[in-house]
């Protein structure tokens, strides 16, 4: 069904007030990952749960406890929990957005203070940390409820909302709580239908998109260690075992130049792509220009959208990422380091999972390592890591946010799957047991972990109207 024009047209007319709310939700650095700017942490959800009280949600803060950042011991901000509406006769969504920002400083490189919202006078972009990560789609979700509120108008569905503070520094303390209240137990999250995200972004700055996938992670760490000190190469040239040597050549076994994983078994899990798959991608509206644009430099991997396409939504990736201990400075100095670490991580896509694939690369690394007859000392650690998600784009969930593209946007929505990964989507999908859907609001260049963050003006009005459209649709789908 489709959203009253009352609502399209409140939205128009409230804009210039919701980008004000914008600028004061900016105005709060809740950096989550730096100890000195926590209270502001909790100032933001403080603030937010002011805001959504005044529309109308009956919320609670939920103490995450405390957690140890640098050496420190912090309490964690406290998760939002917010719901409207309880009839049984209607759908039940989750929402879940997240009020921490990455850290900002002027000094990185911004053009302006990105702790101040500033409306761009020709282009309307709306610049500062946090303008499209996240704050914005929460934001668009107060503008929504806002409508409602004022015209004591009912929401289509009823509404449980779960926001966080901390997803910019691994959502600590977040999987517990859903694990504890949504695991059928009468807990918090029990009858949730379906649920929605609004943390990510369309794949380029025209076609709105939908999002039905994210790659996992595994993340290790390669120690080579020999002497009991840094040598001099002109005195132990040529005599010892060097550590940095042996790395330098595991490494260099992990993947090939055109991205292909050398540890065998890796590649040959994932299933070749279905004609239905191949679809999908010749139809996204992508071109390899995008993908240099955004690189900065033509070093696409293949001339072949599709295949580029696939090598970042589809494809396990390993990169490689750096050489802890490694001489790094400027000039010549001729050592031979003692001890260097090399750093490389694999993105993974179903049905990987690090469980499956960690042992496959230990194995390998060994055994390559047993073939050099080092006497230097091999150590590896799987750092950290998470699974891969995939969902069922042809949900309902998913229908109705297409209609609801397509009522707004007057364009078929892309269907896309991230490279990246956002593990509580995953969290949601298998505690809940129900479909997951990611609706990004801002651009595909609006620099969310970068300097100069944006959002649109039109992605944040007319993103509002999507959002509010969707659960009209979602309410006769
Ligand atoms: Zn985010």
């Amino acid at each position: 069904m489709p959203a009253p024009t009352e609502f399209l047209q409140f939205v128009d007319q409230n804009a210039d007030a919701f980008i004000q709310r914008l600028s004061d939700a900016v105005a709060i650095p809740s950096i989550s990952g730096d100890a000195s700017h926590r209270k502001d942490v909790f100032k933001m959800a403080d603030w937010l749960n002011d805001q959504l009280k005044a529309v109308g949600v009956e919320t609670q803060l939920v103490d995450l406890g405390k957690h140890i950042m640098d050496d420190e011991e912090l309490q964690l901000p406290p998760a939002i929990l917010g719901r409207i509406g309880n009839d049984p006769k209607k759908k039940t969504v989750l929402l879940y957005g997240h009020f921490d920002v990455q850290p900002a400083n002027k000094s990185d490189g911004w053009d302006t203070d990105p702790f101040t919202l500033v409306v761009h006078p020709t282009n309307g972009q709306l610049i500062g940390r946090g303008s499209s990560d996240d704050k914005g789609p929460i934001l668009g979700w107060l503008n929504v409820l806002q409508y409602h509120f004022q015209t004591g108008k009912e929401l289509p569905v009823n509404l449980k909302m779960c926001f966080e503070g901390m997803e910019e520094s691994g959502s600590e303390g977040l999987d517990d709580l859903v694990k504890r209240e949504g695991s059928g137990n009468g807990g918090w999250f029990d009858g949730v239908d379906c649920v929605c995200i609004s943390d990510n972004y369309w794949l380029n700055t025209r076609t709105p998109a939908l999002t039905y996938g994210l790659r996992g992670l595994t993340y290790f760490k390669l120690t080579v260690s020999g002497p009991s000190r840094d040598l001099h190469s002109g005195v132990f040239g040529r005599t010892v075992h060097e550590p940095m040597t042996d790395l330098i050549h595991l490494m260099g076994q992990l993947v090939s130049p055109t991205g292909k994983i050398l540890i065998p078994g890796v590649d040959e899990m994932v299933p070749p792509p279905t004609e239905e798959e191949k679809a999908i991608y010749s139809g996204l509206d992508y071109s390899i220009q995008d993908i240099q644009d955004a690189a900065g430099a033509a070093i696409a991997l293949s001339d072949d959208k599709v295949n580029v396409l696939m090598g970042r939504m589809r494809y396990p990736s390993l990169s490689l990422h750096g050489i802890e201990g490694a001489f790094s400075g400027v000039g010549a100095k001729t050592v031979i380091p003692a001890k260097v670490s090399g750093k490389f991580s694999i993105r993974l896509v179903p049905p990987q999972t690090p469980d499956a694939v960690n042992p496959l690369v230990i194995a390998y690394l060994q055994s390559e390592f047993a073939k050099l007859n080092s006497k230097n000392k091999l150590h590896i650690e799987d750092l950290h890591g998470g699974k891969p998600w995939v969902a069922d784009h042809k949900h309902w969930n998913f229908e109705a946010a297409k209609r609801a593209t397509e009522a707004v946007y007057k364009q078929s929505p892309d269907l896309t799957r991230e490279g990246g990964s956002i593990p509580v989507t995953l969290t949601f999908a298998e505690t809940l047991g129900v479909n997951v859907l990611l609706l990004p609001m801002g651009r595909g260049d609006d620099g969310a972990h970068s300097t100069n963050e944006k959002l649109d003006r039109s992605n944040f009005i007319e993103g509002t109207k999507l959002l509010g459209t969707y659960l009209y649709e979602l309410a006769s789908v």
